[in-house]
C-alpha cells in the first residue's frame, strides 16, 4: 500500500499542472461528523501525499499559494466554493456545512468572515498585545478516531474541555510549546502533528478534570443550546443567539471588574482567580487561556442558572440597569424581564441571605 501510494505521489508530479488545475481531486474522502472544512482539505492533501499549501495551489493556481492566508472555515468566496464543489463532486451545501457559517442564527445573528465573532476563535492572524489562540484538539478524541480530524466545535471559545473524555483541550505542542498551526506540517502522514518538532497530537497526555466539576456541565449546557438553536429559560423558549448575546455581554462585565461573588471553581487556577484585564477594547475571552476560559464559562453558567441568580449577581456587583445594558444594541425579550425586575425599586435582593449556588 505504502509503495503504491508513493508511486502515485510521484506520478502526480509528472502530470502537466494545468490539467490538474482543471480536474477533480483524485481522492475525495467523505466529510466526517462535525468536521471543519480546513480539516477536510488538509486530510485530502495528506491523502495525495501533498503539503496542504502545495495541494491547494495545484488545484487553485489562480490564488497563487494565498488560500491558506485566509481562515478557510470563515471564508466568503463564492467562486472558490463553486470550484471546490466541482472538484469534489460534493454539493455546495455540503462544503458550506463544514464551515463555521452555519452557526449563523444559532451562535449569533451574523457570522462575519473575519475575527469579529464573539465566540469563534481567530487562529490565523496575530495582533499585538493579544494572546495567540490556536486550533484546539482533544487528544483522546483523536486517538479514538479511525481518521483523526478537527471538529467545528473546537473553534469555539467555550470549548475548553472535552465533555466526553473529561479532559482539557490543548492548542499547543506538549513537547516543544509551539502553537498548533493546522495546515503546516513537518512530514508526510500522521495528521495532526506539530509543524516544528513533529509531535503527534493524538499521543499527548491528557489533563483530566474532576468529573464533578461544574465547568464540564456548563460546556454541555452551552453545546445543548447551540445544537437545539433554542434555549429554555424559566419555562419559555428563546432563540439561542439571544442567549449568546447576553452571555457575551456578561463575559465583558466580568472583564470590567464586576465579579463579586462570582462562583469560581477552586483548584484549577492559580489563586483561584481570573486575571485582571488591562487591554481596553479586547473581548475578555481573547485575553484568557484555556483554563481561565473554562472557569469563566463555568461561573457564568452558574450565574445564568435562573432569574434569581442573575439578579442576585447584579445586585452583589451593584450593576445598575444602565451599566448592564450599556453597549447592547437591543435587549432580548428573555432578558428584558430581568431588567424590568431590577428597575423596580421595591426589590431588595442585597438584603437577602445569599443562597448556595
Ligand atoms: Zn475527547
Ligand atoms: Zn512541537
Amino acid at each position: 500500500m505504502q509503495t503504491a501510494d508513493r508511486i502515485f505521489a510521484y506520478k502526480i508530479r509528472a502530470i502537466d499542472k494545468r490539467s490538474i488545475a482543471n480536474s477533480m481531486f483524485r481522492i475525495r474522502p467523505l466529510p466526517l461528523s462535525g468536521e471543519l472544512l480546513s480539516s477536510w482539505l488538509i486530510r485530502t492533501a495528506y491523502l495525495h501525499h501533498s503539503d496542504p499549501a502545495t495541494f491547494l495551489n495545484l488545484y487553485f493556481p489562480e490564488y497563487d499559494y494565498h488560500l491558506w492566508d485566509n481562515d478557510l472555515d470563515l471564508y466568503e468566496n463564492d467562486s472558490f466554493f463553486n470550484r471546490l464543489s466541482i472538484k469534489t463532486g460534493f454539493k455546495k451545501e455540503t462544503i458550506y456545512g463544514m464551515t463555521l457559517k452555519p452557526y449563523e442564527g444559532w451562535l449569533s445573528e451574523t457570522i462575519y468572515p473575519n475575527n469579529r465573532n464573539a465566540f469563534i476563535m481567530p487562529i490565523f492572524r496575530r495582533k499585538r498585545n493579544i494572546r495567540q489562540h490556536a486550533q484546539r484538539i482533544c487528544p483522546i478524541c483523536l486517538k479514538e478516531d479511525k481518521q483523526p480530524y478537527l471538529r467545528k466545535k473546537w473553534r469555539l471559545f467555550f470549548s475548553t474541555a472535552c465533555v466526553k473524555h473529561k479532559c482539557f483541550l490543548i492548542d499547543k505542542c506538549p513537547s516543544c510549546g509551539e502553537p498548533f498551526v493546522i495546515h503546516k506540517r513537518l512530514y508526510d502522514g500522521d495528521f495532526p502533528h506539530c509543524r516544528k518538532c513533529g509531535f503527534s497530537f493524538k499521543t499527548a497526555e491528557p489533563e483530566f478534570i474532576n468529573e464533578n466539576s461544574y465547568g464540564l456541565e456548563a460546556i454541555g449546557k452551552i453545546y445543548d443550546i447551540l445544537e437545539k438553536g433554542m434555549f429554555e429559560y424559566e419555562n419559555n423558549y428563546y432563540y439561542s443567539f439571544f442567549f449568546f448575546y447576553i452571555l457575551n455581554r456578561f463575559t465583558n462585565l466580568i472583564k470590567g471588574g464586576y465579579r463579586k461573588n462570582l462562583p469560581i471553581e477552586k483548584g484549577i487556577l492559580e489563586n483561584d482567580d481570573l486575571p485582571v484585564s488591562n487591554t481596553p477594547g479586547i473581548p475578555f475571552v481573547m485575553e484568557l487561556n484555556i483554563k481561565q476560559q473554562y472557569i469563566l464559562f463555568s461561573a457564568l453558567m452558574q450565574v445564568f442558572k435562573n432569574k434569581k441568580s442573575i439578579i442576585r449577581f447584579c445586585a452583589d456587583n451593584r450593576l445598575t440597569v444602565k451599566k448592564l445594558t450599556k453597549s447592547l444594541t437591543y435587549i432580548p425579550f428573555w432578558f428584558s424581564e430581568i431588567r424590568d425586575i431590577m428597575n423596580k425599586p421595591a426589590i431588595h435582593i442585597t438584603s437577602e441571605k445569599p443562597e448556595t449556588l
